[in-house]
């Protein structure tokens, strides 16, 4: 029997969609503004001086704040990922779901199904390689209302690899679980597979744009709604 249902994020509960139109956006519009008036707190300031050294050592140059702010919007533009720069846009999204620049986006089925799995008395988990800290705050502030009171366990890549069995394994010890009490949702087979390699129960989430495997495969949580 099923005891804990975890959950993907993007492309699973969460309009894939969502990180690069909105997140990634609004980090780019915010960075000037929000480096200049907290470029004195502490976790900022770390992050900037991590972003000078990393200058000084490819460029040989001492940046000021400025070339900082430009060296970070570069880094956005070509994608690079730079511990500091993720640092940064994690703190930029916090205050802007703070200020309600936006909210967390979850499909509209997500909440209804969430209510049936505690009602039937199993448990409810997050994996995603966005950090614990980002996938609490697109639940806490979510377009659902708050829904983390719903959410028992949260597990980002410091269990391991979205595509490792061992990730697997180590979610079902952590949760005290035997793998087949488990069933893993996402909407990549890879990830299927190597939860299904470490004796996981695993369907894939079929939301618009996403391609159907081997897997048995869903368009949304309605169909489950009836089984539970
Ligand atoms: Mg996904």
């Amino acid at each position: 029997m099923i005891k804990l249902f975890l959950f993907d994020i993007e492309g699973t509960t969460t309009d894939i969609k969502f990180v690069h139109d909105v997140l990634f956006p609004y980090a780019e519009k915010c960075m000037e503004e929000f480096v200049i008036k907290n470029q004195d707190q502490p976790e900022v300031a770390k992050a900037l001086s991590e972003v000078q050294q990393t200058i000084e050592e490819e460029e040989g140059i001492k940046a000021n704040v400025d070339g900082v702010i430009k060296k970070l919007l570069h880094w956005i533009d070509i994608d690079r990922k730079h511990g500091s720069l993720k640092e940064l846009q994690g703190l930029i999204w916090t205050s802007g779901y703070l200020k309600n620049d936006f909210k967390g986006h979850v499909y509209e089925d997500v909440k209804p199904f969430f209510l049936r799995i505690l009602d039937r008395g199993c448990k409810i988990g997050i994996y995603s390689s966005g950090s614990v800290h980002a996938q609490k705050l697109i639940f806490g502030y979510s377009v659902e209302g708050d829904l983390t009171p719903m959410i028992s366990y949260y597990f980002d890549t410091k269990v391991g690899g979205k595509k490792e069995k061992a990730s697997y394994q180590n979610i079902a010890q952590e949760v005290n679980l035997s793998p087949a009490e488990i069933l893993f949702f996402s909407d990549i087979p890879e990830e299927l597979a190597a939860a299904r390699d470490a004796g996981l129960n695993v369907t894939q989430l079929l939301r618009p744009g996403a391609t159907s495997s081997q897997f048995e495969g869903i368009t949304d949580f309605r169909v489950y709604m009836s089984l539970l």
